[in-house]
């Protein structure tokens, strides 16, 4: 069975031509989900061939506009292109105030529904969405807002094992996750900073190399990819640098990169 996620954006707040903002397409066996729906993800779709009209499930992390501000034209894009079918949307809560404020002020009419699921829960890991080929279960970050990170399972046929995929951005240093995604086969993290910028990255609620690395390792991860990079970095081979002498699995995430969920 496929499994995988193809990155469209793995830049930080500041879009820049080399990263977009968060954005990324999880793949199951056809099944395409999206996380995160920062500025121009509707175009990153077309130019990664994710298929527009297939995402039927969508899910925010939090409602910085790094990771939502392309949710109201990939909605209106979709209703264009002759849209029926609904679409599901799990995001923290204030995304329907959001996107309804978005539709009404811009005259916009949309011509599916538009199913708002609001996150509500401080702690502990909850199953959110469910179907024949997957579960997605929802855990707090520690964030500036309320933040989630999602557990994508894989629900195996025959004996094949179940495969874990963790994404978790944006989030400041913390273990409280770890008991959720331990021993998950691959793991998405943001890394916003290098070591040198602990202090900027402490007082934002962000992580930096060596910190993400070592939540990989605390998790057991079997590989990490990092994500969130802020603009500032131009070599990306400097941060896999700090993070490898602690979790030597790891890849600096790139936009239209393609990375498999392995046993
Ligand atoms: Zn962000
Ligand atoms: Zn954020």
């Amino acid at each position: 069975m496929n499994f995988y996620t193809t990155i469209l954006g793995s830049g930080a707040a500041l879009p820049t031509i080399a990263r977009h903002c968060s954005g990324q397409v999880v793949n199951i066996n056809g099944f395409r989900m999206l996380f995160d729906c920062g500025e121009n993800t509707q175009t990153q779709v077309r130019v990664y061939h994710q298929k527009m009209q297939a995402l039927a499930t969508i899910f925010i992390t939090h409602l910085h506009g790094d990771h939502f501000f392309g949710l109201p034209g990939l909605i209106s894009s979709m209703h264009l292109c002759g849209r029926k079918d609904p679409i599901d949307v799990f995001a923290p809560k204030g995304i329907r105030q959001a996107l309804e404020t978005m539709i009404a002020v811009s005259g916009s009419h949309i011509d599916f529904e538009i199913r708002y699921h609001e996150l509500t829960h401080t702690e502990g890991c909850e199953t959110i969405f469910e179907n024949l080929r997957c579960r997605v279960k929802a855990f707090p970050l520690l964030h500036s807002v309320p933040t989630y990170g999602y557990l994508i399972e894989e629900k195996p046929r025959g004996q094949n094992p179940a495969r874990r995929y963790a994404y978790c951005s944006d989030t400041g240093y913390t273990e409280s996750f770890l008991p959720y995604i331990q021993g998950v086969n691959l793991l998405c993290l943001e890394s916003t900073f290098n070591h040198a910028f602990e202090s900027v990255a402490i007082e934002k609620l962000h992580c930096t190399t060596k910190q993400a690395a070592t939540l990989a390792l605390k998790a057991n991860a079997k590989q990490l990819i990092l994500t969130h990079i802020s603009a500032r970095f131009k070599e990306p081979e400097k941060l896999l640098a700090e993070a490898t002498p602690i979790f030597p699995n790891t890849q600096i995430a790139a936009d239209g990169s393609q990375y498999e969920v392995h046993y």
